[in-house]
């Protein structure tokens, strides 16, 4: 299967995705989306369905996983993610995934696992207390494996996510020197070119690394109630933008501070209009005559231009018959998602002397 899967002569490869626990909003389009879409012809593009991801702290509610899948990959037609140039990977068809991940945990210490900021800020953000699964920290890990199981050299994410490939980094350096003999004072970027089944893969955070949520202190998050969905219709984004607080109380004729106003992040994030920029942002902070209404009007505009074009794309997937097209594009991925998963899961394997056959026959088929 080799030869033909795998072509380090050919594009650079990517790997990013997103968790079935909701649907997509403002902050994934400036994170992550937008990147995906822009490089989708310069890299082969593996965009991941974390649908294991979402039983970590969902394990009760599986139709509202499934619901959610088939959401998001609507939510990436819309964006013009395109399935006949990129592969999509639901990630529960892909067992190799799985597979990995235990190598994986074998080679990162529990407590380096643990203190990964980004999983403590999730507890915190979504009151998980210590009651949360033992599934969930193993999410830390099962990432490092959904991203090396396509030897990539490029995640595009947003910058919540830098801790976890910080960590997958790490992952694929240990195991470089661990079972193919890497020197670990080598270079990054000649890991594979030394022998390693792994490149050291490098995050590409997006044009807002941190979107923040209407509610103007966490990043907007699909599980905290404080999101703009790209899924939203006017009457929506209207609504959500317009119960924003702007940090501060003020009368039209007075100063007001675009620093503490989060409506001002959303105007300099999707409003193109340079010298609207500029102009409400002048008047705000001399207190000339501008309410809070006129810069909301302004961001309402703005970000609903950005998704009209959204909403006609995703008409298309809805209706009768939009889930079977829908799970027709996630079935097409996974046949490419496990020909390339299990080409990377039988180098490892083969570095680590568990070559024992053909898997395929091993498994009866
Ligand atoms: P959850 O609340 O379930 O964790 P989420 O909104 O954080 O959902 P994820 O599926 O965890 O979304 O993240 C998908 C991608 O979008 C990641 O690359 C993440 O860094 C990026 N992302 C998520 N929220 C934001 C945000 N507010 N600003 C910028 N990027 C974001
Ligand atoms: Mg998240």
């Amino acid at each position: 299967m080799g030869s033909t899967v795998d072509q380090p002569a050919g594009r650079p490869r990517i790997l990013t995705g997103d968790t079935p626990t909701g649907r997509l909003h403002l902050g994934h389009y400036v994170g992550s989306l937008e990147n995906r879409v822009r490089l989708q012809d310069e890299y082969e593009c593996y965009f991941l369905l974390a649908n294991m991801h979402a039983f970590t702290t969902r394990a009760d509610k599986p139709s509202e996983i499934r619901e959610s899948t088939l959401e998001i990959v609507r939510d990436w037609i819309a964006v013009g993610m395109d399935p006949n140039r990129s592969t999509f990977v639901l990630q529960t068809e892909v067992p190799a995934i799985a597979e990995l991940t235990w190598f994986l945990a074998m080679l990162l210490p529990f407590n380096r696992v643990m203190r990964n900021p980004t999983l403590k800020t999730e507890i915190d953000a979504k009151d998980l207390g210590d009651t949360y699964s033992f599934g969930f920290p193993m999410y830390a890990v099962g990432q490092c494996a959904d991203i090396l199981a396509f030897r990539p050299q490029l995640v595009p994410v947003g910058v919540d996510q830098v801790a976890h490939i910080e960590m997958c980094r790490e992952a694929a350096r240990r195991f470089d020197q661990v079972y193919c003999g890497v020197d670990p004072h080598a270079e990054e970027e000649d890991y594979e070119k030394l022998g390693g089944v792994f490149p050291v893969p490098s995050a590409l955070v997006g044009r807002v690394g941190r979107l923040v949520g209407t509610d103007g202190q966490h990043k907007m998050s699909k599980s905290l109630n404080n999101s703009v969905f790209l899924s939203d219709t006017p009457k929506q984004v209207k609504k959500k933008i317009n119960s924003m607080y702007p940090g501060q109380s003020r009368e039209p004729d007075q100063p007001g501070d675009p620093a503490i106003n989060p409506v001002f992040d959303y105007l300099d994030t999707f409003c193109k209009d340079e010298a609207l920029r500029a102009e409400l942002r002048d008047r705000y902070t001399r207190g000339d005559n501008l309410g809070d209404g006129h810069v909301k009007a302004a961001v309402i505009d703005s970000v609903n231009e950005l998704l009209e074009p959204m909403r006609a794309r995703r008409a298309e997937l809805e209706g009768p018959g939009g889930d079977d097209a829908v799970i027709d594009i996630i079935k097409a991925g996974a046949v490419k998602a496990n020909a390339q998963a299990e080409h990377t899961l039988a180098l490892a394997k083969d570095a680590m002397g568990l070559n024992f056959g053909d898997r395929r026959s091993m498994l009866g088929l």
